[in-house]
């Protein structure tokens, strides 16, 4: 259950009436851009709830405990119903993998978009991101995003404990986070780390991203990534 907290906030104001061409004219998960299906989300309406599918590419398979918490995270952040499906298994690939070709894989996810339930699909895949070689995870389109173990594990630190923060992250980047289509009026973006923030102690710090293990790695949003986030749900931003 959703813990009290900013969600339970954000859950006291009307709906909002759903941005026109979506999702009807527009599929969410046809949205290609990261972070264009921030609003839907988020916003209490028309995706009342959303599913959580993660899929891997054999012997890649994601720490149970990491899933737990991205999924803890999630549920005080949004406020909405999350649920986990998947457990499929993709051949070895051998990356490194273009975001094309993620996107490419995503066609095998068994759940999409529809109705109420909005649907992310999260992949664990072999090798790494072609764009950089040392990211441990990335966002790739509005609903899918890809996790690097052979990364995680090259860390030196916890492996699961970064896997955990990785997935908070990259999370957050399917949620906008941060300036991701919208402007925040907290300036903490980091100029150098576009799209990250300056606050070591939040999750979307940029190092999180680099696979970089630190004894205070940051696990989870902090207090201006949740202000953003009741504002794109609210309709403020
Ligand atoms: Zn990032």
């Amino acid at each position: 259950m959703p813990e009290p907290g900013p969600q339970a906030e954000a859950r006291k104001l009307p709906p909002i009436v759903p941005t026109p061409d979506l999702p009807d004219q527009q599929p969410l998960d046809a949205l290609s851009q990261v972070g264009a299906a921030a609003r839907p989300l988020l916003q209490p309406s028309p995706y009342r709830e959303l599913v959580v599918e993660i899929d891997w590419v054999t012997s890649h398979p994601p720490d149970s405990s990491a899933v737990d918490h991205l999924i803890t995270v999630l549920r005080t952040s949004i406020g909405k119903p999350v649920s986990v499906r998947g457990g499929n298994e993709l051949p070895r690939q051998s990356g490194p993998y273009y975001p094309s070709q993620i996107r490419a894989l995503a066609e095998r996810r068994d759940r999409s978009s529809g109705g109420s339930v909005a649907a992310i699909w999260i992949v664990y895949l072999d090798g790494s991101l072609a764009a950089n070689r040392r990211a441990a995870g990335a966002a790739i389109s509005g609903t899918v995003m890809a996790i690097f173990p052979d990364r995680l594990r090259e860390s030196g630190g916890e492996g699961d404990v970064l896997e955990a923060a990785t997935l908070v992250h990259e999370m957050g980047h399917l949620l906008g986070l941060i300036n991701i289509g919208y402007t925040s009026p907290r300036r903490r973006e980091d100029p150098k780390y576009p799209g990250h923030s300056i606050n070591r102690g939040s999750v979307m710090h940029w190092s999180v991203e680099a696979a970089s293990w630190s004894d205070d790695l940051p696990m989870t949003f902090d207090e201006d990534d949740l202000a953003d986030l009741r504002g794109l749900a609210n309709g403020s931003l």
